[in-house]
């Protein structure tokens, strides 16, 4: 018989399976759906990887991600041919939703009151993203004109050189006198200003480091890499694409590594980059109200003068200066890449080299994990978008104001530790960056599979399946455990298989990029 003392030190079996499957790469938070193949009639429950969104804690399908990411880093980054890009033809679903668009919009036209013409507004919104959910690009009715503001509050168009536009995307290709062509990209870093001193990341005065300016930067961040990318269009002057990863500094600020196509002086760049910046026309979010505002009947008021506060549209059209202005730092790293050259693949890792972790890591000491409680909570009450309720804190009814909201509770994922102010996408892909979509490179390397298996890549019928979702409870759904073992075994299947063909040296080819 075992001593209690040697049991507990052995690992849970569950534990060590979850590391297995790990090391093969399997999903271990597998999606079940159940799949009715409508030709035979069967239905059978098929596990689907979880496809881990960054926030996810799935390693095999993030470290997927990552390396499906870096192939598509490398395909567009020196391309000598503009890619075609032809959209694909509608589907009948997608002409469904612009129908209900359609219909939706007609209903809004007639709405007799504001309080009816609000509620189509909200219902357009929704349908509106779930047109972009549905696969289709940019918004229905084209660009809608912003609000009409006042010259003075319009951002100037900074002060760089402007080169005529040429009809390209891609970067020039230069001869050298021994007849070899090379094609130069960039490598551009650039990075958030300071917000007081830090020594390895960690302010060297907490009391004295700009919280606020800190929380307000990485919230707009993403505008400013517009921006960027607006400027350097105009100077470049052609159509130039770019591969991007935002990355958390140690400091916690998010920064942004970027491969661009094509060349520029460093000079240029940094000129770029020091005129850049982004105004945000909101509200100011400096003094809180003493009293919180309390809801009656169709909006907020204030207590102490028991009148209403202003709608976010009202308080928009008091502002005659922006609530925050946003810029880069000084710290602006500019590299020349060469194509096809190991410095060129060693900065593609470089690039991707945090698409597996949160912005907000785990801290590891107690210095770090204050600095991020403190970051956090400035972040609290900073307003994060329009409809944020930190705006009452303000004295401003949040847009679409309705009963129930409570500054400091906003769920926006803006507000969360592992985003910290930061909510936008973690990859920037410009859209004429290669051919391929992410859905493209993935299915470049199931052919990949498929044919080093000798088997037939045969495109399925798209209707020929229903897919619903199994609940978690379902009889017929084996315990997670099962799945598991099963989903290693089938991998270690066709690692072997594919080692056998290597070995009888009938794969010649290599693989697009084969996960580790
Ligand atoms: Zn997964
Ligand atoms: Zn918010």
């Amino acid at each position: 018989m075992t001593t209690r003392a040697v049991r507990l030190a052995q690992p849970l079996a569950r534990e060590v399976l979850e590391e297995v499957a790990k090391l093969h790469g399997v999903c271990i938070r597998p999606v079940a759906l159940k799949r009715l193949d409508i030709h035979t009639g069967k239905s059978e429950i098929i596990d689907v990887p979880c496809g881990a969104t960054l926030d996810s804690k799935c390693g095999p399908c993030a470290r997927r991600n990552r390396s499906l990411r870096m192939a598509q880093c490398r395909e567009g980054w020196h391309l000598d041919h503009e890619p075609s890009i032809t959209p694909d033809p509608a589907t009948e679903d997608q002409r469904w939703l612009i129908e209900f668009r359609a219909d939706l919009q007609a209903r809004r036209d007639h709405a007799t009151d504001e309080g009816e013409a609000a509620d189509w507004d909200q219902a357009i919104a929704e349908l509106d993203a779930e047109i972009n959910r549905a696969g289709m690009r940019g918004n229905v009715v084209g660009r809608t004109t912003k609000r009409n503001r006042s010259t003075k509050r319009r951002q100037d168009a900074p002060d760089l050189p402007r080169r005529t536009m040429a009809g390209t995307t891609l970067g020039r290709t230069y001869e050298a006198g021994d007849g070899k062509s090379y094609r130069p990209s960039l490598f551009v870093t650039l990075t958030l200003p300071g917000y007081g001193k830090v020594r390895d990341g960690i302010p060297i005065n907490p009391d004295a480091y700009d919280y606020r300016r800190a929380a307000r930067d990485a919230l707009h961040f993403s505008k400013l890499i517009d921006r960027f990318v607006q400027n350097l269009r105009r100077v470049a002057g052609y159509d130039v694409q770019y591969f991007a990863t935002v990355e958390p500094q140690r400091r916690l600020a998010p920064h942004l590594h970027m491969a661009i196509r094509g060349t520029l002086p460093r000079a240029e760049m940094k000129q770029i980059a020091a005129a850049t910046y982004h105004q945000v026309w909101w509200p100011p979010a400096d003094e809180p109200l003493d009293q919180a505002p309390v809801w009656a009947q169709d909006g907020y008021l204030n207590p102490a003068t028991g009148e209403y506060l202003p709608t976010w549209e009202q308080a928009l059209d008091q502002l005659d200066e922006p609530q925050h202005v946003i810029r880069f730092g000084d710290q602006v790293d500019v590299k020349g890449v060469l194509a096809g050259t190991p410095d060129a693949d060693q900065t593609i890792r470089y690039l991707s080299k945090y698409l597996t972790k949160s912005l907000g890591q785990t801290p590891d000491t107690q210095a770090q994990r204050d600095h991020a409680a403190r970051f956090v909570e400035a972040l609290r009450y900073e307003p994060c978008s329009p409809a944020c309720p930190n705006w009452l804190r303000y004295g401003v009814q949040p847009k679409n104001a309705r009963r129930g909201m409570t500054p400091g509770q906003c769920r926006f994922k803006a507000h969360k530790p592992e985003h910290l102010g930061y909510a936008g996408r973690r990859v920037l892909v410009s859209r004429k960056w290669s051919n391929k979509t992410l859905a493209e490179h993935k299915q470049d390397r199931r052919t990949w599979v498929l044919q080093a298996l000798g088997q037939p890549d045969e495109p399925t019928d798209p209707h020929r399946y229903l897919w619903t979702p199994v609940s978690a409870g379902d009889a017929n759904l084996p315990a997670l455990g099962l799945r598991l073992l099963r989903s290693i075994r089938e991998r270690q299947r066709w690692r072997e298989h594919l080692r056998q063909l290597e070995q009888q040296d009938l794969s010649a080819t290599s693989p697009p990029e084969v996960a580790a």
